[in-house]
């Protein structure tokens, strides 16, 4: 988490840059989404991710971030966010897959993630899915000229936690603009009415990490995976969501 300094807020001309940004993480991760049948390594979907980014002419914003070594974030099941793609992790039918992705275009980020089910999943997989898909929505609702982040925040909490689902406190979501992760933070808990002012201009990226046993991750001796300390299933959904005189616009739209 950082210290909250500046907030940078977009003219509608920065936001138009990341709308394009937003439109290739998105379209990009419909692909992925699409490519994660059975049989299929992770280290494949990176190298999906990298082709359609060079076919659009955008840069990757994972690969190098503080010496992550891939385009793409692959966290199956128990893995929260953060997975490495590996030519030695095959999906197999019933996994959940958290792919997370973002891109670069014109100096400009967005980032965003789903979690997917490779062929049927069971019941609760499924269950933790539709929660952590609609806490997004709830945040992304709250999300609006002259509430508190903590509106955000409480939203996204209460959706996940009335399934009987955990928030993930160790990650949360962030400002993103001309870096990938800027101020303000963005918990995915919190008391309503906190926080700093949302006013439009601002741009953030909305995470919910939802796990299905409780709150506690860990991560792996690779540095970056980080897994449920209980070995329960997990699910993260994100989408680069700008604030406008209009309201909530989620840039990353398709994913
Ligand atoms: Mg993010």
């Amino acid at each position: 988490m950082t210290a909250t300094k500046t907030i940078e807020m977009k003219s509608p001309a920065e936001i138009a840059i990341m709308r394009e940004a937003g439109r290739v993480v998105s379209e990009i991760l419909e692909i992925l989404s699409k490519a994660a049948v059975p049989g299929t390594t992770t280290a494949e979907l990176d190298r999906i991710a990298r082709r359609e980014l060079a076919a659009r002419k955008a840069q990757p914003a994972f690969l190098d971030y503080r010496g992550f070594p891939a385009t793409l974030c692959v966290s199956l099941n128990s893995e929260v966010v953060h997975g490495i793609p590996s030519e030695k992790r095959r999906l197999a039918e019933g996994d959940l897959v958290s792919l997370d992705f973002g891109a670069v275009v014109r100096g400009f980020f967005a980032d965003a993630a789903v979690t997917v089910g490779v062929g049927k999943i069971a019941p609760r997989a499924a269950e933790l899915v539709r929660a952590t898909k609609e806490s997004l929505d709830r945040g992304i609702d709250a999300f609006q000229a002259g509430a508190r982040l903590g509106d955000i925040s409480n939203a996204v909490q209460a959706r996940a936690e009335s399934a009987g689902f955990s928030v993930v406190t160790d990650f949360v979501g962030h400002g993103i603009g001309r870096a990938l992760h800027e101020d303000p933070a963005v918990p995915n808990y919190g008391a309503r009415g906190t926080g700093p002012r949302l006013l439009p201009g601002l741009v953030l990226a909305i995470e919910p990490m939802i796990n299905a046993g409780g709150p506690e991750v860990e991560v792996l001796q690779d540095g970056w995976t980080a897994v449920t300390k209980d070995g329960a299933l997990s699910a993260h959904f994100e989408h680069t969501v700008a604030l406008t005189e209009k309201g909530p616009e989620i840039l990353t739209r398709h994913a």
